[in-house]
């Protein structure tokens, strides 16, 4: 009786793409994260500038009403000083208006600054608002299409899922019980077998064990990494001698050669 492969092979591909599909659902949505925290950072950013322009505007508007009052003031006192009649209440009237005055000019010099700093700030608001016209509608349609991508990979796995539960169904207990020994042990549980050598651990199979496997009669695994191994080479030719004389290894070959020529020193 043959031992049967087919299933725990594809049981093996099912995994692997579920396997894929997960990881594609573990970093997409952190893509779309990134998405959603961009657009919302230029948003806080325009919300940021409108309100710098709203301060600004206050702020001048404010150093403009004191202009004003001062400009008031200064006629106030202008008119006083026709009537003033000592020369101290001239010179104090005088004092007064040159105070004000110099209140005036730091106020304008602030209200020019006010005013830079709006354009400054204004012109940042426009780029921004540069940006939310050209590169938002384009961001979302990638966003989209990431969603649409996440969507069909949460869709294929739960296909994949199904279909693996069927698989898992029609292998015997402890054949599953070794596969899902060794796939959480080595992250995959099968590994093809070619020329005497277990193709993921790479070390060489017993002369015995490689004939078995390739007469493919019971389960197999591998005695270094434990995976069930696979055949997909040609059927054993019928050699009397291979399994009476053990082959060795290359390694062991050369050890012994070096051994020898070492001792013999
Ligand atoms: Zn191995």
């Amino acid at each position: 009786m043959e031992f049967d492969l087919a299933p725990l092979r594809k049981l093996q591909e099912i995994d692997l793409a579920i396997a894929a599909r997960l990881k594609v659902e573990d970093e997409l949505p952190r893509q779309i994260q990134a998405f959603d925290d961009e657009i919302s950072s230029r948003q806080a950013e325009m919300e940021g500038e409108k309100g710098k322009l709203g301060d600004l505007q206050k702020s001048k508007k404010t150093a403009e009403g004191e202009v004003e009052l001062l400009r008031g003031k200064i006629a106030h006192y202008k008119d006083q000083l026709l009537s003033v009649k000592t020369n101290r209440e001239y010179s104090a009237l005088l004092k007064e208006i040159d105070s004000a005055q110099k209140k005036i000019d730091g106020l304008e010099e602030t209200i020019i600054a006010y005013m830079i700093e709006t354009d400054e700030h204004h012109a940042h608001l426009k780029r921004i608002e540069a940006w939310f016209q050209s590169e938002r509608a384009k961001l979302l349609a990638n966003k989209a299409g990431i969603e649409r991508e996440l969507a069909k990979a949460r869709a294929d796995r739960s296909a994949l899922e199904s279909q693996r539960l069927e698989m898992e169904k029609t292998l015997p207990e402890t054949v599953y019980r070794t596969y899902v020994r060794v796939r959480e042990l080595r992250g995959t549980s099968l590994a093809e077998a070619r020329d005497q050598f277990c193709m993921e651990c790479h070390v060489r199979l017993r002369p015995q064990v490689y004939n078995d496997l390739r007469s493919n009669i019971r389960m197999i695994t591998c005695d270094s990494c434990d995976r069930i191994l696979f055949y997909d080479g040609p059927p054993p030719v019928a050699q009397p001698d291979e399994a009476a004389a053990p082959m060795e290894s290359e390694e062991e070959l050369d050890a012994a050669t070096q051994g020898r020529s070492s001792t013999g020193d």
